[in-house]
């Protein structure tokens, strides 16, 4: 059977994957979940730990997307999208580190970019003209949506991006790709950019011509290959262990691409969800009152949310029952000056780099292992400390940190940008021109 899914407001009406996948945003403004998900079968726990990273993807992404996908489709798309590895590193006893940086753009994003690009152009593949993915972003997200889709048949991919508002080198990523990639700089801030963004998917007529779509995070197929990444970590520790995942957390995908993998059927023992002062969701677990707010600036600039996106699925899967959401999600926040310190007291215990999002959630994980010493806590490692090069070399001093080839090699490319205004007329002018 095909798997369908529901809107998280409307749970009694279906679309099928490619409505899913391709509308990201249902139209009542819920968001898209699988309609079941069972526990893998014998056959998975008989042979999991053997497996490499893209085997276990398969399984998952199978029970996910069921019939939806073809076998050999979906075995394709795992093994071309999940092709970097997702060490598991202890820096001190029963403490690990989760390194998801290895991707492409040294963020954890390539894993759900990369497999959504994939799904997305196959799911298209006998549809007229082209694919358009319209993003808009602060950072990190356009970086790994454009080398995700970066030669992929069929599709291309416009990025909106606040001009003067991303660091050098994340701008050098969206604007030095060229081909099926065009970078939009726009003379506004990030609001801005979304704003764009939605008015031209409100242009129903325009929108079906250009047969436009959105690579945010909370499309379906961007949070499925998260869920990978739990197994892997999971399976490299000793046998019976149950780890507590910490999460360092923004819109909260990661998290709940973990309570997808236990849905899946793999032990956990709990998730402790660590954020900056965007600390709308830890309030919640303490309080039982959902608040969200504008977002506060901070070090850890990815988790800079004040609206989680992804807090509908996550109060979905748990029927949205406070009590249930609570004994399974733990929630520490932070400020800036103690990540500081911590980025530079791990430095100087272990020689081990965190950085700032990944410092968030090391405190995380310090606090739950006062009360719970027994714990085998792994903390999720969302980017690479180069990404964060001011701050990093702040505290650790110039020079301490290696910038890998494929971010270095950057700076001496050429940066192509087309100048945008914030007229929304003339952005839809500019899109219809270029069809
Ligand atoms: C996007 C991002 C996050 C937040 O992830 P969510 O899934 O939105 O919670 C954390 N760290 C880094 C480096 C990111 O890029």
């Amino acid at each position: 059977m095909p798997q369908r899914f529901f809107s998280t407001r409307s749970p009694d009406r279906f679309v099928d994957v490619k409505e899913a996948v391709l509308r990201s945003l249902p139209a009542d403004n819920g968001l898209y979940m699988p309609e079941s998900m069972d526990e893998l079968g014998e056959d998975f726990w008989e042979n999991w730990r053997g497996m490499s990273l893209p085997e276990i993807g398969v399984h998952v992404a199978r029970a996910v997307f069921k019939d939806s996908i073809p076998e050999e489709e979906l075995e394709k798309i795992v093994h071309e999208s999940a092709n970097f590895p997702a060490p598991l590193v202890s820096v001190k006893e029963k403490e690990h580190v989760l390194e998801l940086f290895h991707g492409p753009t040294l963020a954890f994003k390539d894993f759900g970019a990369r497999f959504m690009a994939r799904l997305m152009a196959w799911l298209t593949r006998d549809d007229e003209g082209m694919l358009t993915v319209l993003v808009a972003t602060s950072g990190d997200t356009g970086g790994a949506v454009a080398s995700a889709f970066h030669g992929v048949p069929g599709t291309r991919v416009v990025i909106l991006y606040p001009k003067g508002k991303v660091s050098g080198l994340q701008e050098k990523q969206l604007t030095t790709l060229g081909e099926n990639i065009t970078a939009l700089e726009v003379d506004g801030t990030f609001d801005d950019c979304q704003r764009l963004v939605k008015s031209a998917f409100l242009k129903r007529e325009m929108s079906e011509k250009l047969n436009l779509t959105s690579a945010n995070s909370i499309n379906i197929s961007r949070l499925v290959p998260q869920s990978f990444y739990y197994f892997e970590a999971a399976k490299n520790l000793p046998e019976g262990v149950r780890p507590t995942f910490v999460i360092p957390s923004g819109n909260f995908g990661n998290l709940t691409a973990g309570l997808l993998a236990e849905k899946l059927g793999l032990q956990i023992e709990r998730f402790v969800a660590a954020t900056n002062r965007n600390d709308v969701v830890p309030e919640y677990l303490r309080e039982g009152e959902y608040k969200p707010r504008p977002s506060v600036a901070t070090i850890s600039n990815a988790m800079d949310v004040g609206a989680p996106s992804n807090f509908a699925r996550m109060e979905n899967i748990f029927g949205n029952q406070w009590e249930a959401m609570k004994s399974r999600v733990a929630g520490f926040a932070y400020g800036d000056e103690v990540t500081r310190e911590t980025i530079r007291r791990i430095y100087q215990e272990t020689e081990y780099v965190l950085e700032p999002h990944g410092a968030v959630g090391w405190l995380a994980a310090e606090a739950w292992r006062e009360d719970h010493p027994d714990a085998h806590t792994v903390v999720l490692e969302t980017a690479h400390p180069s990404k964060f090069l001011d701050v990093m070399e702040e505290e650790l001093g110039e020079g301490e940190i290696e910038v890998p080839e494929r971010l270095a090699c950057l700076a001496e490319r050429e940066k192509v940008a087309i100048p945008m205004g914030i007229d929304e007329q003339l952005f839809h002018e500019w899109l219809e021109n270029m069809a």
